[in-house]
């Protein structure tokens, strides 16, 4: 397969399977930490909300999975401390 060819679509593509994932519940979703490689429930991560915004992280290692930050008119979220999130989907 060739990673570079000209049989794309855009992002827009996207569109719909993110609007489905992004409106379940993620605290069941299960999180692998890039650090340690432990795995484990978004509901089970160590939340510090003393930082703009909230800081998630990995309550084996303790290194940062996740952080979200919500402005007036954005939302940021920085999952660069997780190498997977295995999100409990419904029944198509
Ligand atoms: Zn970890």
């Amino acid at each position: 397969m060739d990673l570079f060819s000209d049989d794309y679509t855009d992002g827009n593509t996207l569109a719909g399977p993110l609007r489905e994932l992004f409106t379940v519940d993620m605290t069941g979703a299960v999180g692998r930490c890039v650090h340690c490689g432990g795995e484990g429930p978004v509901a089970g991560m160590k939340v510090y909300a003393q930082a703009p915004g909230l800081v998630a992280r990995c309550p084996s290692c303790q290194e940062v999975l996740m952080r979200l930050v919500r402005g007036p008119s954005d939302a940021w979220l920085d999952l660069r401390g997780t190498m997977s999130l295995r999100i409990p989907m419904p029944p198509e």
